[in-house]
Order: structure tokens, then sequence, then C-alpha cells
């Protein structure tokens, strides 16, 4: 029969789809999980087909306008899931649909069946030099071709890279006969200029032979399992992944490998291709075409593997066989703008909703997941030693404060670390380094009057960075030039306070000025320096030293990193949120175990304030069991995840006053809808509270006061409650922005 009416779900933050009248003219056109043109008010939007209902839910229905799309977008397995992101996460219907397809897909980008063509530098820079003095009378246009390559990141489509360099095809195709350039069809991942060490294939040892038992066994009988997979760092986790792939992929099922964005490193991506010949990869750095193009090529059926960040658990995977989640713990894997949802939750829900195994891997799991595991929830199997049969590194904390005293100043570098440091090379090995902090000088200050630079808009220090003698704002991205005199009582000096890893890298400079250093981080991308030419080149051994943020503490595995350094570990302690112990613990044993993951053993020296602190204690003795028990300890007392759930409501406006009555109104209704005492106390009486309203720990962001209230219950009924009365209540006046997260990752 002919549909008469269309249910339309449109990427607004309003609750209810909406009905549409269906034109004769397009009665045979319009597909379910398909978009639609419709009128909206004054505006038109584009939304996707969720249904045809046989009567419309008001009087006269508008029109559609126009089909967008002559086949589904989406299957009905993420109209599924996307479905109940909604009601979870308390979005709308069109929201979720927005978030679980590419842009470049909505925008019809991506059509072209081919792949394009992609140039790729392919020669060190001395030969390329060489080869450019050679070119003779074209070498002009050639030179400005490479220039022009290089500062796309050294990988350029071809259409592009000649647009704007004005070379012509026959510039390019020289350069690639004399070998400066590859020119091929792209794969949809990253060249890699330097070859890194691709592990073999290993036979199993027993260890991964039993943990990876269940995960074979549930995929065998195509039933939804959850496996919660506990290694220690080098136990060998990606093995079991990739054994778990291909029998997925023998029984004709697909795969999906979420991986944090920081952690999809080349290295990754070559064991991956070189496992499984051609594999989708997504991630952030590539054009919105090229990631159409992967998409499309996973829902026709000719990619079976995808590997991605967060947003590929919606790749059209159909049917699908298993979910990796690898680095499971990571707080990268919950989106913070609408919707908020969790991947690794998402991933749990998709596998259950399509028969498939999710597998969640990580050497320090988050207390939620290991909840779930104790009760039974998920399967846990452990891997507690490392698959080379090297030892877990030996830890050495050092007490910052006591080092401080003892040297009688503040260095930087301590002398058990430099004295590692200096074994290590002098043994041919190399040393990671790694600081939490960007920059070279955390905050400005004025040692007369006490004033602290600040970012105008955002109540936080401004950071000086030493390269472009500017100073920053790490939130929203404000400049400035760094001030000679302070501001406030013109004092001619401001004294440069905390240190980023650009201070680092000058300290280390001077310490060891024969080693080569290279420092990771997104300003020296941002530089345009390519963080695969910096570890092909680390792994290479052309790089002593490399220093950097959280890129060098995920995922790298090279054999001859013998030490570890952690410049200074109080960094996440030291945040107001209820999860910093945890942070600080997964964080440390995350870089320690970068060190002696080959034959020789290795060395992490732990430098900190807090040396008695648990979480620092635990990391120095590996031990994740007594780690769990203290924070499961505090966690339950006080109500916090995985124990209970969270609510959290952020109100932001630019009239601070106005957030703050809204957010009051907010709480006084949630409490007399809860039943809740009136005072703030810890607990309501079934074992929830309300918290605040209070400033967030961020309290001005971009010029907009931050203020929230936080409701814990006991389960999420209880969450799911206080989530209704808000939406019940009449929303907060204009200009105050009011936005519920639900299993909230941040608090700050
Ligand atoms: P994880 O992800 O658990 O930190 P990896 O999967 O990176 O650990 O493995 C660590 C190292 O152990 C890698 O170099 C890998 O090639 C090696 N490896 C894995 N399985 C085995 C095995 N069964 N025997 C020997 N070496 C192995
Ligand atoms: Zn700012």
């Amino acid at each position: 029969v002919r549909p008469l009416y269309v249910e339309v779900a449109l990427n607004l933050p309003v609750k209810t789809c909406f009905h549409y009248r269906v034109p004769e003219s397009l009665a045979e056109t319009l597909v379910v999980g398909g978009r639609v043109r419709v009128p909206l008010g004054r505006r038109t939007l584009a939304g996707f087909v969720v249904g045809f209902p046989e009567r419309p839910d008001a009087g006269s229905p508008k029109d559609v306008l126009e089909a967008v799309d002559p086949e589904p977008l989406v299957g009905p397995e993420i109209l599924r899931l996307t479905r109940w992101m909604a009601e979870y996460y308390r979005c709308s219907w069109g929201e979720a649909l927005h978030a679980a397809v590419p842009a470049g897909l909505r925008r019809g980008k991506g059509r072209s069946k081919r792949e394009p063509m992609v140039a790729r530098l392919s020669m060190e820079r001395d030969e390329e030099e060489g080869e450019l003095s050679r070119i003779g009378r074209r070498s002009p246009r050639a030179r400005r071709l490479v220039a022009v390559l290089r500062e796309m990141g050294g990988e350029a489509e071809l259409a592009r890279l000649l647009k704007r360099s004005g070379a012509g095809r026959s510039t390019a195709k020289m350069l690639a006969r004399r070998g400066v350039l590859r020119i091929e069809r792209s794969t949809g991942a990253p060249g890699l200029p330097v070859q890194l060490e691709i592990p073999v294939r290993h036979r199993l040892n027993p260890e991964q032979t039993s943990a990876l038992r269940p995960i074979c066994d549930a995929i065998r009988a195509g039933a939804y399992r959850t496996v919660l997979l506990h290694g220690v760092t080098g136990s060998g986790k990606t093995e079991i992944y990739l054994v778990a792939v291909e029998e997925v992929l023998r029984l004709g099922k697909g795969a999906i490998f979420l991986v944090p964005e920081i952690a999809l490193t080349p290295q990754m991506i070559e064991i991956f291709r070189n496992r499984f010949g051609r594999v989708a990869v997504l991630h952030s750095r590539m054009s919105e075409g090229e990631r159409a193009r992967q998409w499309k090529a996973v829902r026709e059926g000719r990619l079976r593997v995808v590997l991605g960040p967060r947003s590929a658990i919606f790749a059209p995977m159909r049917p699908l066989g298993v979910i990796v989640v690898d680095e499971e713990h990571e707080g990268t894997f919950k989106q913070q703008t609408t919707p908020r949802y969790h991947a690794r939750d998402v991933a749990v829900m998709r596998a259950r909703l399509e028969g498939a195994v999710a597998v969640l891997g990580s050497a320090t799991p988050s207390l939620e997941s290991y909840r779930n595991a104790l009760e039974g929830k998920y399967t846990r199997v452990y891997l507690s030693r490392r698959a080379t049969r090297a030892a877990l590194p030996k830890v050495e904390v050092v007490d910052l404060a006591e080092e401080t005293a003892e040297q009688k100043r503040f260095s930087l570098i301590s002398r058990r670390l430099e004295s590692r440091m200096r074994e290590a090379l002098g043994r041919g090995e190399q040393v990671i380094l790694f600081l939490n902090r960007r920059g070279f000088a955390t905050f400005l200050t004025c040692r007369r009057c006490g004033f602290v630079l600040r970012c105008p808009r955002c109540d936080i220090s401004l950071v000086y960075h030493k390269g472009e003698g500017l100073v920053f704002c790490h939130y929203c991205f404000y400049q400035a030039p760094a001030p000679e005199a302070c501001p406030d009582c013109l004092w001619p000096r401001m004294a440069y306070m905390g240190y980023g890893t650009e201070r680092v890298e000058e300290a280390v400079g001077k310490a060891f000025p024969e080693a080569v250093i290279a420092r990771l981080d997104s300003d020296s991308i941002r530089r345009g320096e390519k963080p695969e030419a910096i570890l092909g080149a680390f792994g290479a051994g052309k790089i002593h030293i490399l220093l950097g943020t959280q890129m060098v503490a995920k995922g790298l595995d090279f054999s001859s990193v013998t030490v570890v350094g952690v410049i200074y570990a109080d960094t996440a302690l030291n945040l107001p949120d209820f999860r910093s112990a945890e942070r600080t613990f997964q964080l440390l044993s995350q870089v320690a175990g970068r060190a002696g993951r080959g034959t020789r053993p290795g060395h992490t020296v732990i430098q900190t304030f807090n040396p008695r602190h648990y979480a620092v204690e635990a990391a120095r003795t590996h031990d994740y069991f007594r780690f769990v028990r203290e924070e499961m300890r505090a966690r339950q007392a006080l109500g916090y995840p995985p124990f209970g759930r969270l609510l959290r409501i952020l109100f932001s406006g630019r009239d601070e006053a106005k957030v703050i009555r809204a957010a009051e109104a907010a709480a006084e209704q949630l409490r007399s809808g809860l039943g809740a005492a009136p005072s703030p106390g810890p607990r309501f009486e079934k074992g929830g509270a309300i918290l605040g309203p209070a400033p967030a720990p961020l309290a001005l962001l971009e010029g907009r006061y931050r203020w929230h209230i936080i409701v814990k219950g006991q389960g999420v009924g209880e969450i799911g409650k206080a989530a209704d009365i808000l939406e019940s209540v009449p929303r907060p006046p204009a200009g105050v922005k009011r936005v519920p997260d639900i299993d909230p990752v941040s608090m700050l």
C-alpha cells in the first residue's frame, strides 16, 4: 500500500519526531533510513525517515518537499541502536542519527566508485635535495610542489596538491619517476615514510589460549556476550583481538575495532593491514570524502574490518561478529557534545542487539567494567604476564619535595632519572619522557602583586609557548603576545611558572647535548611535523629521546625503549574530579608499560609530590587489584560510580545571575520531585542525592558562566526519573543553556 504519512527524525533538541504527508509523486521513493527535506516553521530541514504511520499525530501535516537519498543511509540495526541512544542519553532520535552518519556522507560526498590518487613524499630530505638539484630547468615548479606537499603534511590527494601548487600532472609524474614522490590510489590511511616494527604472528601462549576460548565460543555460537580482557601491558592482547577477528571473518561476518583516537597509530594500522589486507580506517585527519568512501565500502560489504575511534561504532557492518574496544577505560570514548554517548557502552548495547561479541580490553579496566565483570554481566579473562616473557619494568618513585630539598633547587630531571637515562643512552637504548602539559610555562605570574595572567574569555591561566613567543588559552585558543611587564601593577618582569613539554625539551637538550630529541604533542603536529614520521624515525633508532604528552603514552610498542620517565605525575591527581585517582593510576601504568617491552629490562621513573598516594603506590608495584580495592572503598562510601549512577546537569550563559537562577529552580524541582531533603546532604532517603547547584570547576569558558547540578542515583531508574522531571519542567530562559549528561566522564 502507498504510504500516506511519514515520520521524520530531525537533528533538533526536540524529543519527538515529526509527521508529514507524502505527496503522490514521492510515494514510491521514500525509504526508512533515507532522508527527506521537510518544512518546519519557516525553515526547511533534512531528516531521517523512521516510519510510515497510518494516521498523523496532528490535524493536517505539511507535505514532504523532496527525497534526499534514493536508498537508506542507515540500516535497521543503526536505527534501533540510535533509538536506544536517544532514550538512554536523553537526546532526540534525530540527533543520535546525525552523529551516526559521517558528515561527508550526509553531504553526498564519496560518490565516486574509485579511491582518489594520492601523492606522498617518499625520500629522506637530503636525498630529496639531491634529486631536486639534478632536475634542472623545471626545478622551481618541482620545488614548489614538494614544498606545498610538505606543508600539507607530506601526503595529499593529487588533485588538491596540483591545484594548490599550480604545478601540472607532468611535474608530479616526473617527481614520481625520480622517486621523490609516490603516487598511488588511496588506501585511506596515512602513509608510512619509514619502516615500523610490525610484530610477526605468534603462537598463542597458554594464558592467551584460555583467554581466547570464551571469546571464540561466543563468536561461533553467534550469541551476545561481553568479555572483559584484562591483561597487563605487553601481555599480547592485540594478538587475541586479531585471532578473534580472523574467526569472525571465517564465519563471513565483520568486525569493528575501536581505539582512542590517539592510539590509532600507524603501527596499529599497519598491524591490521598486514593481517587482513584491506581495512577500513576512519580517523579525524582524513578528508570527509575519504571517510565517506570508507563508510560506503563497509556498507556494500567490500570491507569487513573497520578500525577507528568512537564514531566507528556506527559503521554499517552487517552481519556483525565482534566489536573490540581497546583501552576501554579511556575517557575519550565518551563524546563531550550532544549526543553525549559512551562508545564502549554503545558497543555493548550494539553487540547485544545484534547477537555479537564485545571484547573490552585494558591493562587497567575502568571500575565500571570491572564491577560489571564481578557481577557476572561480563565474562572476565586475565593475562597476568608479558607475552615476550619480559618482566614488567621496575618502577622507581622520586619524591620531588625531597629532591628539591636535597638539591636546594627544583630541577625538571631528577638525579635518578638522569642517571637512568645516561645508562640507557650509553647502551644505545632509547628513552621516552612523558608530561601531560604542552607549552613552556603553564602560567605567568607577577612576583610583586601576585597577578596571574588569565584568558579574558575563560577563567583559566594562559600558557606561554616559547617557540611562538605567545601566550595561549588551551581551551578557546585565544592568543596574545607574552607581556613583558605585569599588566596589573606594571612591575617590569613576569615570572614564568610551571612546566610544559617545551621547557622539558630545553632542559633535556642541555643535559644531553649529544642526544637526538624529538617532541610529540599537538603543538609539534600543528607546526607540520607528522607523528608517523617522528614515530618512524624513533622506531628506526634515529631519535634517542622521545618526549611528549598523551601521544607517547598510548599503545607504542618499541622494543629498544628501556627507560620511561614521568616528569610530573600530579597533573591529573590535582583535578577536582572523583576519577582523578583512577586517571592517574591508568596513565602511570600505561606510560610505565612502554618500557622494557623487548628483551632488555625496563626502568620507569615517576617524579611526584605525592609519592605515597595509593594511585602512585599501586602503579609502582603494578598492582591493579590493590588500586581497585582502595578506590572501590572510596567510591562506595560516597555513592559514586560504579556503585551509583550520575546525571550531571550543566547550566551556562553570559549572564551569571540568570544561570544561577535557572540552576536553582531546576534543583528545587528535582528535590521536590524526587522527595529529596531540602538541604543538600550527601544522600537522599533512597540512596541518592542532589548536589548543588554549584559553580563548575571550570567556572567560565569562552565568556559563559558555568554552574552544575549533580544527581547521584542508586541505579539507572533514579537517574532516569530525574531526567524525566527535568524534561517536564519549563526550559530555562533564553540565554541559558541546560545540558543533561548521563554517566558523565568529565566533571569539570
Ligand atoms: P598489549 O596490547 O597487551 O599491551 P601487545 O599485544 O602489544 O600487548 O603484545 C606485546 C608484545 O608481545 C608484542 O611485541 C607482541 O608481538 C608480543 N607477543 C604477543 N603474543 C605473543 C606470544 N604468544 N609469544 C611471544 N610474543 C608475543
Ligand atoms: Zn580561553
